[in-house]
């Protein structure tokens, strides 16, 4: 097959401030998990953390650890505890691995941050359902396990055009959460500081984006195995100063591989696009691979979920309930379809690999005929693969290794 070889990729630098980050966070966690020092909220991916940063609370999020235990491929056989407990192998990996572990008393972040023995205790938990139902569940068990308090958000679903009405009824839910959570947190709420949160937040999101916009350049200066790690502080630390600065340095680094034409994927030939959640026990392998072949997996509907464009400091609320309305996970599949057909331009795609993920159906988009309606609308070949986020036991790897060869070398050829 043309192209093989070993891979080649080149290391981002500004990696080592992201992990550095990411240890800081998780110590600040830990320290006031155990001296109560500050207030813990645990928080949905998308849910509301501004509006628990500016209450003074640190904001733990749960998937960002189960993304962890299926990174370091401890979640496979964690998930049978959970399951042993009346939550079925067939929902959420991320809820069932994140279960398991805590049943068992064990953690990745021990590993990565000595000293770290468990997630910390919360006080309260904060869900938003606009991702799935499978979070509010996965929290309820920690808020009896913890006699927690838990607050949520409940979302429109298969949202098409977002209308005032969706904006003004997520609003007052949002609102309404202040004062129960004012008393939990012990500080009293204060609007200014909110809309500061909030412009921070709003920053963060729009470094993120440039970051990733940088991959519409040939060769791109990064992929999407790279944006599933540099995307940390935009998940954890969206709404702080330090979270900006991050992304700063990195946009910098980015552009300047853009300026001199240095590729993350050396020799790049083909620019793929991934749908649906990474397989994060793969990462690596499927890094390799890609780039094995000179495809440069450079962008992904998973790794844009942390743009939140709308959020505007000076109308906090109903700004945060448009920005996490607009999500793509929340839209009718038109909406993400046309959303699909725009990055396909953007990013000047040569086809599409769509994970089809056991235990997501809500971040599997090719269950009802996407794929076959891009292909015929756009022209853009794509793949389907089985497997799922974090239950190796769903994935072939075999069947997928073949699978993407036989599409690479498929796609070089319409290519000529
Ligand atoms: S969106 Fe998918 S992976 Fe994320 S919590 Fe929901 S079911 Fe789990």
């Amino acid at each position: 097959m043309a192209g093989e070889r070993k891979a080649t990729r080149k290391k981002i630098v500004a990696t080592e401030d992201m992990k550095q980050y990411m240890a800081d966070y998780y110590y600040e966690l830990d320290h006031a998990a155990k001296t109560g020092d500050a207030k813990v909220a645990w928080c949905s991916s998308v849910g509301p953390a501004e509006i628990l940063r500016a209450l003074g609370f640190l904001v733990y999020f749960p998937e960002t650890h189960s993304a962890m235990l299926g990174a370091t491929r401890m979640a496979t056989e964690l998930i049978a505890h959970a399951n042993a407990l009346g939550y079925a192998p067939e929902i959420c990996s991320y809820l069932t691995a994140d279960i398991g572990a805590y049943t068992q008393g064990v953690t990745p972040l021990s590993q990565a941050y000595p000293g770290i023995e468990s997630v910390p205790r919360p006080d309260v938990l904060v869900f938003n359902t606009n991702q799935c139902r499978d979070v509010q569940d996965w929290f309820a068990w920690y808020a009896r396990k913890f006699n927690a308090p838990i607050v949520g958000i409940h979302t429109h679903r298969g949202v098409g055009d977002v209308t005032e009405s969706h904006v003004s009824s997520i609003a007052k839910q949002m609102e309404e959460m202040i004062g129960p959570l004012e008393k939990i947190s012990g500080h009293p709420f204060d609007m200014n500081e909110l809309e500061r949160v909030v412009g921070l937040s709003r920053e963060c999101s729009d470094l993120w984006k440039k970051v990733l916009d940088t991959a519409a350049a040939s060769p791109s200066p990064l992929t999407f195995f790279d944006g599933t790690t540099l995307m940390g502080p935009a998940v954890v630390g969206r709404g702080t100063q330090r979270a900006v600065d991050f992304y700063r340095v990195l946009l910098s680094e980015l552009e300047d591989r853009v300026k001199n034409g240095v590729g993350a994927v050396e020799g790049e030939r083909l620019r793929l696009y991934w749908e649906g959640m990474p397989i994060w026990g793969r990462l690596r392998a499927h890094s390799d691979l890609f780039a094995e072949h000179r495809a440069c997996v450079l962008a992904s509907t998973y790794c844009n979920s942390w743009i939140f464009s709308a959020l505007e400091a000076k109308d906090p609320f109903r700004s945060m309930a448009r920005a996490y309305t607009e999500l793509f996970i929340v839209r009718s599949d038109e909406a993400k379809e046309k959303y699909i057909r725009e990055m396909i331009d953007f990013y000047r795609i040569d086809g599409v690999v769509f994970h089809d993920a056991r235990t997501c159906p809500n971040n599997s988009n090719c269950r009802y005929g996407m794929p076959q309606r891009l292909e015929a609308d756009a022209g853009v070949p794509s793949l389907t693969i089985n497997g799922d986020l974090n239950d190796l036991r769903c994935l072939s790897d075999e069947q997928t290794n073949t699978s993407i060869e036989a599409f690479i070398e498929q796609l070089e050829e319409q290519k000529g």
